[in-house]
């Protein structure tokens, strides 16, 4: 369905941005991968399944990065026609302690970071008059969490984010919407299910259960493959005119 297509997926070395971008390649549509850390396993399961694949090491927090991102798909693709701004990181605190580098960061690289790359590759979707940006917010770009200022802001801001790109192309070929999943097991979840492990003193097991029964009915972690099929829906035909959605899948968490 994607042959000769080519999707740019930020912070897909691991987690939902690796599974979108399997799910993607599964149709046929270049990849180009973006995140930190292994790159060469990654790379091998994206062409695995036929695609070709790229690999660009854009530091998301910096502009600069992700305009040379963009330029390094147009030259080596010829464009793109898919933009998955997925890329992103969590810090814990309140409010009244949460250090304001962090602040900065997860502002810069779960929020800006969107706005940058969105920015840069309008103009040549609108050219084509088809192109499909898909925001991977979560379930915080709708409800809020204690302990998670900057993540919440970032999350409800590219909600609104993908408000308005969709509204600005609404007449035309590209569309915008925004994914929000509720827990999916990843490094970054794994490392929130080892914190309060160790802070109760507790099994990994435990804690597990303990955080889907928090706020999860369904007590299941959402799987990358499956979020990779609603992106893969946002680009197929019967997407064309889903536009500026906050699409969750999160076993029901915000249906409470
Ligand atoms: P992850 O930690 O597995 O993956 C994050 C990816 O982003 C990695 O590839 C990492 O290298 C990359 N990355 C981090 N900082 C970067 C930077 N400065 N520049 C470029 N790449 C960078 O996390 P994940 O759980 O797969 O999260 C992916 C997205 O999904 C995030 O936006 C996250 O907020 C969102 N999300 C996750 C969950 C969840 O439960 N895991 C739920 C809702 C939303």
């Amino acid at each position: 369905m994607l042959k000769g297509k080519t999707a740019i997926v930020t912070g897909s070395t691991s987690g939902i941005g690796l599974g979108i971008a399997k799910a993607l390649a599964a149709q046929g549509a270049n990849i180009v991968l973006n995140g930190f850390g292994d790159v060469d396993s990654p790379k091998a399961e994206v062409a695995a399944l036929g695609a070709q694949v790229g690999y660009h090491g854009a530091d998301m927090s910096k502009p600069a990065d992700i305009e040379a991102m963009v330029q390094y798909a147009n030259t080596t693709f010829g464009g793109v026609d898919i933009l998955v701004n997925n890329a992103g990181i969590q810090h814990v605190a309140r409010v009244e302690n949460f250090p304001v580098e962090k602040w900065d960061a997860v502002i810069a690289i779960n929020l800006s970071s969107a706005f940058h790359a969105t920015r840069l590759v309008l103009p040549g979707m609108q050219a084509k008059n088809w192109g499909r940006i898909i925001n991977v917010a979560s379930v915080h770009g709708l409800v809020g969490s204690a302990e998670k200022s900057a993540y919440v802001a970032a999350k409800h801001g590219i909600v609104g984010l993908t408000k308005v790109t969709a509204l600005e192309n609404a007449t035309s070929g590209v569309t915008c919407n925004a994914i929000c999943p509720g827990w999916v097991l990843t490094p970054l979840v794994q490392k929130q299910v080892d914190a309060k492990a160790s802070a109760q003193g507790i099994s990994n097991a435990d804690a597990t259960k303990q955080l889907l029964g928090e706020k999860e009915p369904s007590l299941q972690f959402t799987t990358p493959e499956e979020l990779g099929g609603l992106a893969v829906f946002f680009c197929s035909p019967a997407g064309n005119n889903v536009r500026g959605v906050a699409w969750n899948m999160d076993g029901g968490w915000t249906a409470q």
